[in-house]
């Protein structure tokens, strides 16, 4: 038993059929943590779709109609990468009420892992790279609605840049956004971010904690937020098809635990969500994301209470 919930839907599934985004890695994850004893069937949390009020807050009003009612151009399809179906939606609009799950149970816990979601390159009114709707921004912005949070760190460590982020949450002191990515990469026009790390071609573990960590420390203690989303990308792996940086399963477990401790540390809440992973053995990125819960396990038991790290 965990000591913190898991958000999962059997239909994360995006129906992409053949396609480098492995969705089916969703369904992986999920059996992969329940084969090995890592989870049981009660840590898990079944999500709702998100509501249009909640998407709305976030996303224009003409790319949620498009979405819904199956009006893309062909121009908003190209830039999506991902062929349009009603499954894509749902998919989409349930892993999004995932990530606003996963994030009240982090608000509760100390941590909440969306096994799903982490779409950063979503923009306000457009989709890109298999990203439709920006399920972390939808959550920041429910959380603020409700009077849960005032202030928000987004921590992107997948390895293509946050543009859609660092684009929706331009000019709001509430959120503050750091990405950490390969210079050379998609997307071609980057948008800057509070704080951007641009890591040159192959960087290497200690090249990149060298720089993720103590950027993560230093934001974390002068921003002071309420929580924190981890957009923890399996694509920096030396392995992966669309990155290239040269991360190793060892160094990205050690990413996801650094992270998690600097923030249990000061008693500031974790939600987790998944983003890309395009190893050529899906077993890889599997077992990238899997990590991912077994650093926040540790670091849920190393420090028992985030109340308790906080006094
Ligand atoms: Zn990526």
């Amino acid at each position: 038993m965990l000591p913190f919930k898991l958000v999962y839907h059997e239909r994360y599934d995006l129906n992409l059929g053949p396609h480098v985004f492995p969705s089916q890695k969703f369904r992986l994850i999920h059996e992969m943590l329940l084969r090995e004893g890592i989870a049981t069937q009660d840590d898990f949390l079944r999500p709702n779709p998100a509501s249009d009020e909640d998407i709305l807050r976030v996303h224009t009003p003409e790319w949620v109609r498009k979405l819904k009612t199956g009006t893309l151009t062909t121009s908003d399809v190209m830039k999506l990468e991902v062929p349009y179906s009603p499954e894509l939606v749902e998919a989409v609009w349930l892993a999004v009420g995932g990530t606003i799950l996963a994030a009240q149970a982090a608000i509760r816990d100390g941590f909440g892992s969306n096994l799903g979601g982490g779409f950063h390159h979503a923009y306000a009114g457009h989709g890109e790279g298999f990203c439709a709707i920006h399920d972390v921004a939808v959550a920041i912005r429910k959380l603020q609605a409700d009077g849960v949070i005032k202030k928000a760190i987004v921590v992107d460590t997948d390895v293509h840049h946050g543009n859609g982020t660092a684009a929706i949450f331009r000019n709001d002191s509430t959120v503050f956004t750091l990405s950490i990515h390969q210079k050379n990469n998609y997307p071609a026009h980057k948008p800057a971010s509070s704080l951007d790390l641009n890591m040159n071609d192959r960087a290497d573990d200690d090249e990149y904690l060298g720089a993720l960590i103590p950027a993560v420390q230093q934001a974390l203690g002068e921003f002071r937020p309420e929580i924190l989303f981890y957009v923890g990308g399996a694509d920096p792996y030396c392995e992966d098809q669309l990155g290239g940086l040269s991360l190793t399963k060892k160094g990205l477990k050690q990413r996801d635990r650094h992270v998690f401790e600097a923030a249990r540390r000061r008693g500031i809440p974790v939600a987790t969500t998944l983003a890309g992973g395009y190893a050529r053995r899906v077993e890889d990125t599997v077992r990238i994301h899997v990590n991912t819960i077994l650093a926040a396990r540790e670091v849920a038991l190393a420090f028992p209470s985030a109340s308790a790290a906080r006094s």
